[in-house]
């Protein structure tokens, strides 16, 4: 895999190349692939789907559920219809908190989460707790950074009903181990949702291997176009649960006083479902099928070990997570005394874009001891010479900031 050839399939990337664009962990640029897909189908399929009997609709019917074919092969399950479309990996933990809760979550039961969570995984859980009078408990982080097992062992002795956990944190890039986990957590009876967000754009992904029940991903961190995203769960846990939304396209029979629910996935797509946005995102999991996961993760473990060597020799910056193969392309770092977002606009002058702030994840900058980072995120479009340019403008910016350094 030449990231230099890939990046030819970026027009955005094509059109500005002495930007160094290390922020996919936000969000991914789009090959040609994905916005011709979308182009292709606004101007030459486009109708509503599941409503209209002309030919025009039946065709859009029939790419989105295509869309639905692509996305259930990319995650590793035979049955499409354990795909629920959604907007992003928010929606999809809102929609698993809400509807979880609903049917499983009752006073003084307890769920399980990380100290790592995005807020994303971490918010819903405690609005659900809180409507149902359950308890929240997180597995602390060790120092390196990655989850501690040992507390794990403890909370799940007491019984929780729901562990929802990340596969890859967005901060300190640890990859869980996320098939040992669910397998334990389900022995113990809890039901196990994993934050795909930035597991499914950067490791292989086969969702029967990794035994959990539930798998949010994020289309547009992993090349698709904003609004779309797929929901994995398990068939028979799909069966057993009350919708989120409700309306329209979502119903079996409606009276003025009650309704019956459409089995999923559509009792789980209430409205006009994204399903333009569906077809750009299976085509962006036919190019990173195409290229290969195996390869992406591959690159992207090069180039976070360039980065997490090159780092280190940048004198005073202090660099989060763990070293090892469990570490994905993601890096966190600050100068003590440096404000995460004066590093952030000093390396965008120098061509350099990543993110600072507290990336969504509160909990664990506490942990940390800062109040926020900045932080680079690699993908299959970066190349060796990029980090190297990183390192480069921190060594710089060490020099410009040296009287604030702490
Ligand atoms: N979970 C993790 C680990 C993330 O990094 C993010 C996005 O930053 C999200 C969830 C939320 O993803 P989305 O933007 O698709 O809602």
């Amino acid at each position: 895999m030449d990231p230099r050839e890939l990046r030819r399939d970026f027009p955005l990337l094509e059109a500005q190349p002495d930007l160094v664009f290390l922020d996919s962990a936000a969000s991914a640029q789009k090959p040609r692939a994905v916005t011709e897909a979308l182009t292709r189908f606004y101007e030459t399929a486009y109708a509503n789907v599941h409503r209209g009997s002309y030919p025009l609709s039946e065709a859009a019917t029939e790419a989105f559920e295509d869309a639905r074919r692509t996305l259930a092969e990319f995650l590793g399950t035979p049955d499409p219809e354990e795909v629920v479309f959604v907007r992003n990996a928010t929606e999809g933990l809102n929609l698993l908190a809400h509807s979880l809760s609903e049917r499983f979550l009752g006073p003084g039961d307890l769920v399980v989460v990380t100290e790592m969570e995005h807020h994303a995984n971490l918010v819903p859980w405690q609005q659900a707790a809180r409507r149902k009078g359950a308890r929240i408990r997180a597995v602390p982080i060790t120092d390196e950074g990655r989850l501690d097992p040992a507390a794990f062992e403890r909370l799940l002795a007491e019984e929780p009903r729901i562990v929802a956990l990340t596969h890859m944190s967005n901060v300190l890039g640890t990859v869980n181990p996320v098939a040992d986990l669910a397998e334990r957590a389900r022995a113990a009876g809890a039901i196990v949702v994993v934050d795909g967000a930035q597991g499914a754009p950067h490791l292989p992904v086969n969702v029967r291997a990794l035994g959990a029940d539930f798998y949010a991903t994020s289309g547009h961190k992993m090349l698709g176009p904003t609004g779309a995203s797929a929901l994995w769960g398990r068939r028979a846990l799909w069966e057993e649960l009350p919708p989120f939304l409700t309306g329209g396209g979502m119903i079996e029979r409606v009276t003025i006083e009650e309704s019956t629910f459409a089995p999923p996935p559509t009792r789980f797509e209430a409205g006009t479902p994204p399903f333009a946005e569906a077809v750009g995102l299976a085509a962006a999991a036919r190019y990173l099928a195409a290229v290969g996961m195996e390869n992406v993760w591959r690159h992207d473990r090069a180039l976070v070990e360039r980065a997490l060597a090159a780092l280190a020799e940048v004198p005073d910056l202090k660099v989060f997570g763990p070293t090892g193969p469990d570490r994905g392309g993601v890096v966190s770092f600050v100068f003590p005394g440096v404000h995460a977002h004066d590093l952030a606009t000093f390396l965008a002058q120098k061509g350099v874009a990543v993110r600072s702030g507290h990336h969504c994840a509160q909990p664990l900058h506490r942990r940390l001891g800062v109040a926020a980072t900045a932080r680079a995120s690699f993908y299959l479009y970066n190349t060796e010479e990029e980090v190297d340019r990183l390192a480069e403008a921190l060594r710089e910016a060490r020099r410009f900031f040296a009287t604030w350094i702490e």
